[in-house]
């Protein structure tokens, strides 16, 4: 008896070599291997000989000359060859590793052979035989293969396992989802996803399997976020509210209405016994780090420590500057640690930290090495969050006992991957920037403008403000980034002479060089900084009101938005200007988007539709889940209404014990691995 969970060694044509290859695209099982669905499907078009050039993938219809005769020869390989009239040429046609394909063609019936074409023998090498009725559009599946293992390989493989255990393969979505969308049986979707019969079966099984891997995914995230914010995680923090209102009172500024919508959502949340698992974002400079301040305060008032973590030095200086500034005299005591903390102030700050004598922490992912002992910790924040791994963040998350924790970010997530990358979050917006901001007029000029642009930066530096230039980003190499700092660090230096004093500022340098620059910069001690993009994050120097950024068409939306909120940080009227001379339509159109618009959810959706979400995020800790056949973004409806359903059957506690949904249960085990932001 065949099983699904059974190796692959029991397919005919599948040896010891075979296996290893096959491992290598995850196929173990017969399962894994039904599973493995062709990653796109090619338009297949009908041609005739004259058309056809060498060694291209086509159509050929005809009338078969005569049965097929199979050969086989070494090991578990065979060739199938029979000869077809085509126009008026005979071409012969020869299927490798197929014989199954024998019973399909019959001598003067008409066949259809989708087959690589070679000119000089006249002849093909088959592929695949397509239906031969007219006015059906043809497409054949195409699989993800590696070198060692070839397309019709894999087909007759695949073959092999649909007709030995095809029909194993077990309904896992309940009955009453598969009625209510009117839904293919997972078992026929397989197949359909294959080897259709027609393009119209093949869309109707792609529906089914992306629903059900959306399902199972919304089933999953539910599951998470009813763990993550369990009751028995949590800590009920009574703050003192009276002290939180005195101290906002204190404040430079009134709050604007979001931050104070915010500052609420999270107090709920922290005085409640669950767990808070919440992310906050906002646009820059919408004043998360005076929300994130307040949450500390509060925490602080309750008897309990809270930690602010940030990924780069820089900021973690920024913000010890400013929580000191904020919490003087108010008896709170803020330290910081960072890698470039020498060993005896470190020693003592770990020794007061565990003695509960440090009310706050502030610091960059050294907060997370085993020695840092927190007394008590309640709340845990981390700014610019997308910055970090999942891993820093979860370790950061376990050093207390459990926590309170919440996400600080400013890259504004479309809705559409929202849902997907932070679903099982509770999620604070602000959505309002502190008054009397004006937007950042800007304006996208070419190289040779540049001088010109530099003239008017000096009328800026005159009136006493202050001016970024940041330069070019070089994919990998951080020595050619600094080369061209220092040039353009120079170029700026000539240019400005005596009359203006030029930073520089770059990742190659030592943290103690980089804290003197950006002191100097805060303090007016230079007017211009040439940055690479270190700067990017969270830097806020509110007397700087112009940005210049050299060769903008390297960045992406996101990033460039980020750059630029770096200015227009108080009431000030203020500049960027994309210096940047496209090559491509793309690089255009992404220089006039940012003329057009500062709202970082506008650009974050525009960046999504460019670029899709693979690279959304940038590489590998994208946390978004990897789905196999359902598009986020296309199928985006569909995903909703797989969450919804989800939200739906999770309202029965019981769900999981009832008989039907045996099944689905086990799927979700088996898909928990996908949620790979939890590690
Ligand atoms: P971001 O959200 O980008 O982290 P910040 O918290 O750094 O923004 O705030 C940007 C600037 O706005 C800072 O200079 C901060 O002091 C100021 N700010 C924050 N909240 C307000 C407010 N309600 N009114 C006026 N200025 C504010
Ligand atoms: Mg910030």
């Amino acid at each position: 008896m065949m099983s699904l969970t059974d190796s692959i060694s029991i397919l005919s044509g599948v040896g010891e070599k075979r296996m290893e290859v096959l491992k290598t695209l995850g196929i173990e099982t017969i399962n894994d291997l039904l599973m493995y669905f062709p990653f796109r499907y090619e338009d297949i078009q009908e041609k005739s000989l004259e058309e056809i050039s060498d060694q291209e993938k086509v159509v050929l219809k005809g009338i078969a000359l005569s049965d097929p005769v199979v050969n086989f020869y070494g090991f578990k390989k065979s060739r199938l060859i029979f000869r077809m009239m085509v126009d008026q040429a005979v071409v012969t046609v020869t299927f490798f590793n197929q014989p199954f394909l024998k019973s399909k063609i019959h001598t003067s019936e008409e066949v259809a052979i989708f087959g690589k074409w070679d000119a000089k023998r006249k002849s093909l090498t088959g592929l695949k035989v397509m239906a031969t009725k007219d006015g059906d559009e043809e497409f054949a599946p195409i699989y993800s293969v590696n070198k060692q293992i070839k397309q019709q390989t894999l087909v007759a493989l695949i073959k092999q396992a649909i007709d030995l255990s095809g029909d194993e393969v077990e309904e896992n979505l309940p009955q009453y989802l598969l009625e209510k969308y009117r839904l293919m049986p997972k078992d026929q979707a397989v197949k359909a996803m294959h080897f259709p019969e027609s393009i119209e079966e093949n869309k109707l099984a792609r529906r089914r399997l992306a629903f059900e891997e959306f399902f199972l995914f919304q089933m999953n995230m539910i599951q998470l976020k009813r763990q993550e914010t369990a009751k028995e995680f949590g800590h009920a923090i009574q703050y003192d509210i009276n002290q939180l209102k005195e101290f906002i009172k204190t404040l430079p500024f009134e709050l604007t209405c979001a931050q104070k919508r915010v500052v609420n959502e999270i107090c709920a949340d922290m005085k409640s016994p669950y767990h808070m698992h919440r992310l906050l974002q906002g646009d820059v400079g919408s004043g998360k780090t005076m929300v994130a301040a307040l949450a500390l305060y509060a925490v602080v008032t309750a008897g309990f420590q809270g930690a602010l973590m940030v990924p780069t030095e820089i900021l973690a200086e920024q913000h010890m500057e400013s929580l000191t500034e904020l919490f003087k005299g108010s008896g709170v005591d803020v330290a910081l640690l960072t890698s470039s903390t020498k060993a005896k102030a470190r020693r003592d700050i770990l020794e007061r930290l565990s003695q509960g004598e440090i009310d706050i922490m502030v610091g960059t992912h050294s907060l997370i090495q085993d020695e840092v002992i927190f007394n008590r910790l309640g709340l845990v924040i981390t700014d610019e969050q997308h910055r970090f791994g999942v891993n820093q963040r979860r370790i950061l998350r376990e050093k207390g006992d459990q926590p309170d924790v919440l996400f600080m970010t400013a890259t504004p997530i479309p809705r559409t991957l929202a849902i997907t990358a932070y679903g099982e979050m509770d999620v604070s917006v602000i959505d309002e920037l502190p008054a009397g901001r004006k937007p950042i007029e800007t304006r996208w000029v070419l190289p040779k403008q540049m001088d010109s642009v530099l003239e008017s930066m000096e009328r800026l530096l005159k009136s006493g403000q202050q001016a970024y230039v940041i330069c070019p980003l070089i994919e990998e190499s951080e020595i050619l980034d600094v080369k061209n700092a220092t040039e353009i660090y120079e170029h700026l230096s000539t240019f400005f002479k005596s009359r203006y004093q030029v930073g520089l500022l770059h990742g190659k340098m030592k943290s103690q060089e980089k804290e003197e620059i950006m002191a100097n910069f805060k303090d007016n001690q230079t007017q211009v900084l040439v940055s690479t993009t270190v700067i990017e994050v969270g830097v806020n120097v509110p007397n700087a009101t112009m940005m210049m950024i050299i060769d903008a068409d390297r960045f992406g939306l996101a990033q460039l938005h980020q750059l630029r909120g770096r200015v227009g940080r108080d009431s000030k009227a203020s500049y960027c200007v994309l210096v940047a001379n496209p090559k491509s339509e793309q690089g255009k159109e992404r220089m006039k988007i940012m003329t057009e618009s500062t709202d970082g959810f506008v650009l974050s959706e525009k960046d999504l539709e460019m670029r899709g979400p693979g690279d959304f995020f940038g590489a590998k800790q994208s946390g978004l889940p990897d789905f196999k056949v359902g598009d986020m973004v296309a199928d985006f409806i569909m995903l909703e209404t797989a969450r919804e359903e989800a939200i739906l059957l999770w309202q029965d506690n019981q769900w999981v014990e009832k008989v039907e949904n045996k099944e689905l249960a086990k799927s979700m085990a088996k898909h928990q691995g996908d949620l790979i932001y939890l590690d």
